[in-house]
């Protein structure tokens, strides 16, 4: 870590570069100058945060998703209407 003029500064990386790590940055797998750059990025820039955010929930969805979990509600009642509205056509 320098300190210069009163400020941290860190190698400047593009966003591009900060979003390619945020998986490993949420498991916690980032050496910590990597992490402390992130840091200092995502505390300048809007829109990787919200890339975090997104990366971070689909990281809890793919975690907690099981086979023998129930389909999410919204999810059930689209599939009842689909089979619905697939066996309605066959009648027709
Ligand atoms: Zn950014």
């Amino acid at each position: 870590m320098t300190v210069h003029d009163g400020r941290l500064v860190f190698p400047h990386w593009p966003c591009s570069a900060v979003q390619a790590r945020s998986f490993e940055y949420l498991d916690d797998e980032l050496a910590q100058g990597e992490r402390e750059a992130i840091d200092a990025h995502l505390r300048r820039c809007a829109g990787c945060r919200h890339a975090f955010a997104r990366d971070g929930a689909f990281r809890t969805q793919l975690r907690h998703a099981t086979p023998q979990e129930t389909a999410p509600d919204h999810l059930r009642s689209r599939l009842l209407d689909a089979l619905r509205r697939a066996s309605d056509g066959g009648v027709a």
